[in-house]
């Protein structure tokens, strides 16, 4: 799943390319990703003619603020990735008028296609359809509860130690959970919370009340030093993921990943083999010697 420097990689991307363009029409053939009150009839001449105003980012949402109010939110949940090309119709299927990246298989289960004015189209390609679409005005997605919910963005410059502190504290549980709980933070998935903890030598599974201050004062540095990393390298296109940005393309950060996905592979710190842990459906990767439950910083 995208994360936030995933996602935000995208929204730069968009404010750049399609930002003051106008939706002529839109189509698709999974219309089970449209949430909200709107058939996608409605959806579809709602839209129609609406200038792309900006596009930003709270978490891994994404919001398109078009004419009169109106928000296009989508969440590329598990493989939902939104490329920026020309397309054409033909047997059965969206394809790209332009060869590689855009042509790679991940980038070819196109179930949405945003059609531009001026030529391009912004197409939705996820293969387990799980994003999530929906047109809301701007007062009702204040309202939504998973807007609302949300927690701190980690990227703001003014998100200060003391405020991680102040937010952590509050908190219960495992740290790597609390991580990835979006109600504390938004944005941080399972590739970086991972990363985040192998860095500041923390065991993912100790309990908040445990840490020290110095525990917390480097989870911080760690995760604002990896998330900008992540960002400046495109994100994270891991071997189980299809996150690609709006061009096709994968990200680079994978060449900087120290545990995720490296079981059995040493530690680049220790050279111990990295564990790999899997609960509810998630892994968790650690080093057993440099993440000790009793390290103490
Ligand atoms: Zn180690």
């Amino acid at each position: 799943m995208p994360e936030l420097p995933e996602v935000e990689t995208i929204v730069r991307q968009l404010n750049k390319t399609v930002k003051n363009q106008i939706i002529s029409d839109v189509w698709t053939d999974s219309s089970k990703n449209l949430k909200g009150k709107y058939s996608f009839r409605q959806f579809r001449s709602l839209i129609k003619g609406k200038k792309i105003k900006k596009i930003q980012r709270k978490g891994k949402n994404i919001f398109f603020y078009l004419d009169d109010d109106w928000v296009l939110w989508i969440h590329l949940k598990l493989t939902g990735h939104l490329l920026l090309g020309e397309y054409f119709y033909s047997k059965g299927r969206w394809q790209a008028k332009t060869a590689r990246p855009l042509s790679d298989f991940n980038n070819g289960f196109i179930h949405w296609v945003f059609k531009l004015k001026k030529g391009k189209s912004l197409a939705l390609s996820d293969m387990r359809k799980f994003a999530k679409i929906a047109l809301l005005k701007k007062e009702e997605l204040k309202k939504e509860k998973d807007i609302k919910e949300l927690g701190q963005d980690p990227l703001k410059p003014s998100f200060k130690e003391e405020a991680f502190e102040k937010i952590i504290r509050k908190a219960k549980g495992e740290i790597k959970k609390f991580l990835m709980d979006q109600r504390y933070l938004s944005g941080i998935g399972n590739i970086y919370a991972n990363e985040i903890l192998w860095s500041a030598k923390v065991n993912p599974f100790k309990k908040i009340a445990a840490l020290s201050k110095k525990e917390i004062s480097q989870i911080f540095i760690s995760l604002k030093e990896i998330l900008n990393k992540a960002i400046k390298n495109q994100g994270t296109s891991a071997a189980d993921e299809s996150y690609k940005n709006i061009y096709g393309e994968s990200g680079s950060y994978n060449k900087f990943l120290r545990v995720y996905q490296r079981e059995g592979q040493p530690c680049f710190n220790c050279g111990t083999k990295i564990k790999r842990i899997k609960s509810n459906g998630r892994s968790t990767f650690y080093c057993p010697k440099c993440q000790k439950m009793n390290n103490e910083l």
